[in-house]
């Protein structure tokens, strides 16, 4: 906790909960149901940067490349954002200080662990139609089966336009999903281990079986398509320029009987995206430059154009610089190095089921607020960020002074297991970076939990830490 001996939250007031009267208690529940309609509507990286500019589009910010084509500058007081090909973005807020003297960076990652659509998907078996598939990040596939699921995304076609899809989330839509053995007949399934009970090749969708009449082969596979065509103008080889997802249909919900939770798909990572976003557009003048940072392809290393090791950032920072009138290599690399950042994910959540893989100490729990993890790494703290003590200590003073619950965890007991997030492609630039984010339940699996009063410190830490430090 490292807030034993705070002026702020004594040792009996630990559980977050206990610190809100009455006023503060509704607004930590309003700011969780615009969350959780948030995450309820966007499911995929992409349609998280659409919801994204909208929000940033209602607070004033206005889109950077605009600023670069029609020669504009931009002066101090400026709110700008980068959209990167639709699946990362990036928000400034430009500071009343020059560039130079640092940024102060929120950043979280925005896609989050699925089934994608391979890219020759449609086959027939036994007349039924399904799609073929790879995992996306690391799931436990066995928690993906027998589920409703929706289909997410985009199909481009040859003529340029690029058809959005979404399947299986209004109330009159059908759903698709992945059929599991039943137990009668799963005995020899049942002996074996658990990576191995579902396999990766396996995890097929059902997605029809009505034959086209007519047809004489592939007949189900072939209505699939003529209903396709009907809806999308696609043919079969416009799978090979799609990118669709499979994900849990159907919207987050309050959970608990005292609803202070929410489960819902995807909190890795959205939960820190929106909670930084919010943060960020809640901001109303500030010295450094601010910046919200939502990116792509952490579940899968961060590589790719659109994911953290892409210099994406550091163009636009660039951009921004060049635009304020005040560009030079050499200033370029001051603003990063006097930058600090933090670095949001989720991190793994007590579980009072599961208590052998968390040394209690150093684990973090629901109602405790916003998490910070000084390393994770694995055997050893091999990869681990390791952040500097000096920068610790002046956030734990921000945190206290603004009254925001914070508590420190690693990610499971020594030797246990690891993990990795952005934030050591941030420290490659010499800034000051941390590991935040809300704890979780359940994470990686189809329906993940977190708890609203994390939710809410989560938000109000990122404030502080964007206009206090
Ligand atoms: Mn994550
Ligand atoms: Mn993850």
């Amino acid at each position: 906790m490292g807030t034993t001996n705070s002026k702020y939250l004594p040792k009996e007031k630990k559980n977050t909960w206990l610190k809100y009267d009455e006023a503060e208690l509704i607004k930590v529940m309003e700011y969780n149901e615009n969350y959780r309609k948030f995450i309820s509507k966007c499911k995929t990286e992409r349609e998280c940067v659409a919801e994204s500019i909208r929000l940033a589009e209602s607070k004033g910010y206005c889109d950077l490349k605009a600023v670069i084509e029609t020669g504009k500058s931009l002066k101090a007081g400026d709110k700008v954002y980068y959209n990167n090909m639709d699946k990362a973005l990036v928000l400034f807020y430009i500071g009343s200080e020059p560039l130079e003297a640092g940024m102060r960076i929120l950043g979280a990652h925005i896609d989050s662990p699925r089934i994608d659509v391979k890219q020759n998907p449609l086959y027939e078996d036994t007349e039924m139609a399904l799609l073929d598939t790879h995992y996306y990040g690391g799931i436990k596939k066995y928690q993906w089966v027998t589920l409703p699921m929706a289909i997410h995304g985009v199909v481009c076609l040859l003529d340029g336009t690029v058809k959005e899809i979404v399947i299986g989330e209004d109330e009159n839509d059908p759903v698709v999903g992945i059929t599991d053995l039943l137990i009668h007949l799963a005995a020899t399934q049942m002996e074996k281990k658990a990576n191995k009970v579902v396999e990766g090749e396996d995890l097929n969708v059902l997605i029809g079986s009505i034959p086209l009449e007519g047809e004489e082969k592939d007949a189900v596979k072939a209505n699939i398509l003529r209903l396709l065509n009907d809806k999308y103008g696609m043919e079969e080889t416009d799978f090979l320029s799609a990118e669709l997802e499979i994900v849990p249909a159907g919207a987050a919900r309050d959970f608990g009987i005292d609803r202070s939770m929410i489960t819902g798909y995807g909190h890795d990572d959205r939960v820190c995206a929106y909670t930084s976003l919010t943060a960020q557009l809640d901001v109303e003048s500030c010295e450094k430059t601010c910046v919200c940072l939502l990116v792509d392809k952490e579940e899968i290393g961060s590589i790719g154009a659109t994911g953290m090791e892409s210099r994406f950032f550091e163009n636009a920072v660039a951009e921004v610089m060049n635009c304020l009138g005040d560009y030079s290599e050499l200033k370029l690399r001051r603003t990063f190095a006097n930058s600090k950042m933090l670095s949001s994910d989720v991190s793994a959540a007590f579980d009072p089921n599961y208590p052998s893989v968390h040394e209690k100490k150093n684990a973090s729990y629901f109602g405790r607020g916003l998490n910070f993890s000084k390393f994770f790494g694995a055997r050893g703290k091999s990869g681990a960020n390791d952040a500097n003590p000096e920068f610790i200590a002046e956030i734990r003073k921000v945190m206290e002074e603004n009254k925001v619950s914070y508590q420190t965890s690693e990610l499971g007991k020594v030797d246990e297991g690891g993990g990795g997030t952005i934030s050591k492609f941030m420290a490659v630039y010499n800034m000051q970076v941390i590991d935040s984010g809300v704890p979780v339940l359940n994470m990686h699996s189809p329906w993940e939990i977190v708890s609203k009063a994390d939710v809410y410190e989560a938000q109000k830490g990122f404030h502080a830490f964007l206009t206090k430090i």
